[in-house]
């Protein structure tokens, strides 16, 4: 009678067995931005048995138009995107396990967190961690969700290892959109366009019916009404290094270097220090005279002269108010020492 699913199990391609193939289903989503709150919010609702999500950022008021899981209050609160989430969907279904970190995306990071993983979504806003992905997804042989949007336009993309040609395999003949940096805006129904491809052809993995999936890379633009499905299958490489015949995996090895980064479109920089940065019990201590401060149990704000600074749990920050890496670091420096 009060059947939760009573819906999706009448949708024959599910059933009874399908939804109890999903209960016993482990979901990945890297970010929890706009793609990663709407991914998250339909896998959870449609009962999937365990999330685990990840995010590295907070939620800014230039979210709120998008990013389907925060309010003003987490605004206000600079809340991590990964707490607030975990805690907007278990008031969806308490039934799901979900798992919420805030961190860096790395493969270091990652790689903890794959085992029993059934399906990875990719929800994030770059390609460096997005070829981490997918150097990983193949090492581990789980099936992934490429997607990605920008202004009116996105993508969409099933990846499974040893069948289809990976993200490396098309990287050179497939004009990627959402590559760069982009200052062209976003609109909310381009997110939702793009996530219901990818929740989709979730479902259809964690169902098993793999028959059913789109066999090809979906691109549209629904302001300009244009959608087509490449078919992509003649651009497997053999000798791709990823997903060849000898793969090496080469993201995997660069990312060890990758300690300092522009954050996409955002005049922020974020710093990953090597050695174990101080607690924010201690930060607090040490920088209650260089200005003024914000505090909550997940996060520090620092705001000095032109600059903001936030100090995460895990010793990352964020210098907001620079693109320049080297300036950027002399701040956070000049502050931590
Ligand atoms: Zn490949």
């Amino acid at each position: 009678m009060d059947d939760r699913y009573s819906r999706q199990k009448l949708f024959y391609p599910i059933g009874n067995t399908g939804q109890t193939r999903l209960l016993n289903k482990h979901v990945l989503i890297v970010g929890a931005g706009a793609l990663g709150a709407s991914n998250a919010e339909s896998l959870v609702r449609a009962g999937i048995g365990k999330l685990t999500i990840i995010d590295r950022d907070y939620v800014e008021w230039s979210n709120l138009q998008r990013q389907q899981l925060y309010t003003e209050q987490d605004a206000k609160n600079r809340m991590p995107k990964a707490i607030a989430a975990k805690d907007r969907l278990t008031q969806m279904n308490s039934e799901v396990d979900i798992q919420a970190f805030v961190m860096d995306a790395t493969s270091e990071s990652l790689s903890p967190l794959l085992k029993g993983v059934d399906i990875a979504i990719d929800a994030t806003d770059n390609f460096d961690i997005r070829m981490i992905m997918n150097d990983l997804m193949q090492k581990h042989q789980i099936p992934w969700i490429y997607g990605s949007c920008v202004g009116s336009t996105g993508m969409s993309y099933t990846i499974i290892p040893g069948e289809t040609p990976c993200l490396h395999c098309l990287l050179h003949s497939v004009p990627m959109n959402g590559a760069t940096c982009d200052t062209s805006g976003i609109i909310s129904p381009a997110v939702q366009m793009v996530t219901a491809h990818q929740t989709v052809e979730a479902l259809k993995l964690l169902v098993e019916d793999h028959s059913a999936l789109r066999k090809g890379l979906l691109t549209f633009d629904v302001w300009n009404n244009q959608s087509y499905t490449m078919n992509v299958q003649r651009a497997k490489k053999a000798d791709c290094p990823s997903c060849g015949h000898n793969p090496i995996h080469p993201y995997l090895q660069y990312d060890q270097q990758t300690k300092v980064s522009v954050l996409c479109g955002r005049d922020t920089v974020q710093i990953r220090p090597s050695k174990q940065a101080l607690s924010l019990d201690d930060l607090e201590k040490k920088l209650s005279t260089f200005g003024e401060m914000k505090r909550n149990p997940y996060l520090l704000s620092l705001t000095y002269e032109t600059y903001r600074i936030v100090f995460f749990q895990d010793g990352r920050a964020f210098v907001h108010g620079t693109n320049d890496i080297d300036q950027a670091k002399s701040i956070y420096y000049r502050l931590v020492g």
